[in-house]
């Protein structure tokens, strides 16, 4: 039984970066028949707001992640007194008092001689005396994570075999002075007692998978599995500063991005696999293994996430259009397989509903005057079919002289109020004779 967790901090909105992590877990989760995890990791309780965790929450079931179960780190904060107690009471959790100011001193002076800024365990060797006295001063301890010094090794699920020298490593504060915690430890905490078997994070993780794995030891919690992908970044490697990757999840919904298309790039940029349509998350859970993410960067190309999406609609099934045409008073078959092979967003389809079964907005010119005229004379009698268009535009041409764009076009704008659209040889049908003959007048 697989359990894996996806633990944002709600300290801000989830953007495509975000949702990697957010659905590797997932289709993880949907291959092994494993339970999904949203933990929100809101210790921060400074940054952390209401309004971000529901904001996560919708996103997540906007591209169709439904976790099992939610946990919040600030319902969970006696589980990590507990484990802080245990630390303390085991040797491994230590006070120190260093202030940042000293701190930064100490990684100066390291510096000056060619040493790496590690610090220097200083607080390991107060006595008890000079701990009172300094808190008799007013000072009070942060805790630092007595590293083990050991070389850490871990099979990667994603990377292979990784090792993290924790030696070079300063011990990491877990607890702040005003006794708040860190990410590090509660997020051991919560693995262990949610009994996570897997970790799938981003690559800026590996160290701290290093000092976590000393830690779950110390705990004497089962070490899960880890895999930690690629990140996504811009085109030339830099950060998601780009337009549509810098976008919040919930900014490329409202412009009108198909979820699936979202998802679909957010997972599938940077490995081996191609980002193209996939009917479903499971599909892509059924090709996907973590072998073939790659271990370089995943450069996101916003161009691919605007052509997926067009691509998605013009293969999308009128089922599965049908619940969003209705309101558009368009739910008709025919009309969507006309439509949907010009559209980028589903947006688009809005003003074609108008156009096929409200009224346009359009005044012929002038010089078209006594062409309309001759058109709406020769439009041929109904049934009408994809053949009634050249039929009708033959007879046309050769009683009007015109030819090409002279001829096409103030059909076009006539029958449409458009510069361009789909095709007419299979609009005509859906506006039928009727609409046609008061267009064209
Ligand atoms: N809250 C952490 C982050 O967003 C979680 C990392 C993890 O998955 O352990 O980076």
């Amino acid at each position: 039984m697989t359990i894996v967790r996806y633990a944002p901090s709600p300290t801000g909105r989830l953007h495509l970066g975000n949702a990697r992590p957010a659905l590797l877990n997932w289709l993880f989760a949907l291959q092994t028949g494993g339970t999904y995890v949203l933990r929100l990791d809101d210790t921060d309780t400074a940054r952390s707001t209401e309004a971000f965790a529901r904001g996560i929450e919708t996103d997540l079931a906007w591209l169709g992640i439904a976790p099992a179960l939610k946990v919040r780190q600030s319902d969970r904060t006696a589980l990590y007194d507990a484990a802080r107690d245990r630390l303390i009471a085991s040797g491994r959790l230590y006070p120190a008092y260093e202030t940042e100011e000293e701190l930064e001193i100490k990684r100066g002076r390291a510096r000056l001689l060619g040493r790496p800024p590690v610090y220097d365990r200083a607080a390991l060797s107060l006595t008890g005396e000079q701990r009172q006295a300094l808190e008799a001063g007013g000072r009070k301890p942060h805790w630092r994570f007595r590293l083990d010094g050991r070389p850490v090794h871990f099979d990667d699920l994603i990377k292979g075999p990784q090792t993290v020298n924790t030696a070079s490593m300063s011990d990491p504060v877990l607890i702040r002075e005003d006794g708040s915690y860190l990410y590090t430890l509660p997020s051991v905490v919560d693995d262990i007692d949610l009994e996570i078997t897997h970790v799938i994070r981003g690559e800026d993780h590996v160290s701290n998978t290093g000092t976590q794995i000393e830690i779950f030891e110390a705990l004497d919690g089962a070490v899960p599995r880890f895999g930690h992908h690629n990140l996504l970044t811009g085109a030339e490697g830099e950060g998601l500063s780009k337009r549509l990757g810098s976008l919040s999840l919930s900014d490329l919904r409202t412009e009108g991005f198909e979820p699936l298309a979202v998802a679909t790039v957010a997972v599938l940029t940077g490995t081996s696999l191609s980002v193209e349509p996939y009917p479903d998350l499971r599909a892509i859970a059924d090709r996907l293994d973590f072998s073939m993410i790659s271990h370089g960067p995943a450069r996101f190309d916003p161009a691919e996430l605007e052509s997926l999406n067009a691509r998605i609609l013009h293969a999308m099934p009128f089922e599965a259009a049908r619940p969003r045409l209705e309101p558009l008073g368009l739910a008709e078959e025919r009309a969507w397989g006309v439509l949907r092979g010009n559209l980028t967003r589903f947006s688009d389809v809005a003003p074609w509903a108008a156009i096929i079964a409200g009224s346009i907005d359009h005044r012929p010119a002038d010089e078209d005057r006594d062409f309309l005229d001759l058109a709406r004379e020769l439009l041929p009698p109904e049934p009408w079919d994809e053949t009634t268009w050249s039929a009708w535009t033959n007879a046309l041409k050769e009683k009007s002289g015109r030819k090409g764009r002279a001829l096409f076009h103030p059909l076009r704008l006539a029958l449409t109020g458009r510069e361009d659209g789909p095709e007419l040889r299979s609009l005509l049908p859906l506006l039928g004779r009727r609409v046609c003959l008061a267009r064209l007048s």
